[in-house]
């Protein structure tokens, strides 16, 4: 049992120099985009070579396949009641789970969307629809897991109960193949308080393991701008935001952190790196060593 912590680093010049650089800052998790994320990309593919190039160079790191995220476009919104816009959702994130099957990587990872006509089962079916059509679509081992979201507007999948009310409509035989994960800014920011102590961060995950029948696929580990239950969806470095660090040390002692892909989302230092340059981002290698630092947290 181990911890694979990782980061969505900078991809300039390529998704290959993204995992070089999560590597280079000790980092055996790693979470990229395959396309550009405020696009649909419902008609985007990913070629051959660059997914050679990736996976060659994931090869030389401690880098498992398995440990590496793949964000979905921000965009995709399959809570949607509009049907166009829903369809397009829906094959936008078939597309995600399709370049995601083809690079090899464990899990696809999305925003469920917004229930803008406030019908909050209906949208939890929508959302359960679009997960089926790409599963349906894309065979492979890749999983399609569900974000829980900072709750701002209608956004679904803010507590436990509505990840639930996702998975449940999920057929059995198509349940293992998706799941959800936790960011912690985002359960700060919906309301959940992280700052109470190491019971009640287990019980909160007991909560979600309770409603949806599994522990969490993916950790997003992220201070937190925003206020508790401002819904404000502002990421912080650890230590910087309103969350501090402590509730991570506590999640990295809950034996439900170990051996998934435990991602940063927290800014990065320096945006316009060289494409041809693999040093570590200094934020990044901060956050490692702040993270190491807790018993078992390697
Ligand atoms: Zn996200
Ligand atoms: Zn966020």
């Amino acid at each position: 049992m181990a911890h694979f912590i990782g980061a969505h680093t900078v991809d300039n010049g390529g998704i290959h120099m993204a995992a070089k650089r999560a590597a280079n800052a000790g980092m055996r998790a790693l979470q990229i985009f395959t396309a550009i994320p405020k696009y649909y990309n419902d008609k985007v593919s990913i070629r051959g070579e660059r997914v050679v190039r990736f996976r060659e160079t994931l090869a030389t790191t401690d880098i498992p396949l398995d440990h590496v995220v793949v964000h979905a476009a921000y965009v995709l919104n399959t809570a949607t009641p509009d049907e166009a816009k829903w369809i397009r959702a829906r094959d936008g994130l078939a597309k995600e789970l399709e370049r995601s099957t083809t690079l090899g990587v464990g899990a696809v990872c999305f925003h469920p969307g917004a229930a803008t006509d406030d019908n909050r089962e209906a949208s939890a079916e929508r959302i359960a629809a679009a997960i089926v059509h790409a599963l349906e679509q894309v065979e492979g081992g890749t999983r399609l897991l569900v974000e829980n979201t900072a709750g701002a507007g209608r956004t679904m999948g803010r507590t436990p109960e509505e990840v639930g009310a996702i998975l449940r409509h999920i057929p059995a035989k198509l349940r293992s193949r998706t799941g959800y994960g936790l960011d912690t800014c985002h359960l700060f920011a919906s309301g959940f308080d992280l700052r109470k102590g190491p019971a009640d961060v287990s019980a909160l995950l007991d909560a979600f393991e309770e409603a949806t029948g599994e522990p969490p696929g993916f950790f997003h580990f992220n201070d937190s701008e925003g206020a508790l239950a401002s819904n404000k969806d502002r990421h912080m470095l650890i230590g910087e935001g309103l969350i501090g660090v402590d509730p991570f040390g506590w999640l990295l002692a809950d034996a439900r952190s170990q051996d998934v892909p435990i991602i940063l989302e927290t800014p990065q230092l320096n945006y316009d790196i060289a494409d041809d340059d693999d040093s570590p981002d200094e934020y990044d290698v901060r956050m490692m060593t702040l993270l190491q630092g807790f018993a078992g947290g390697k």
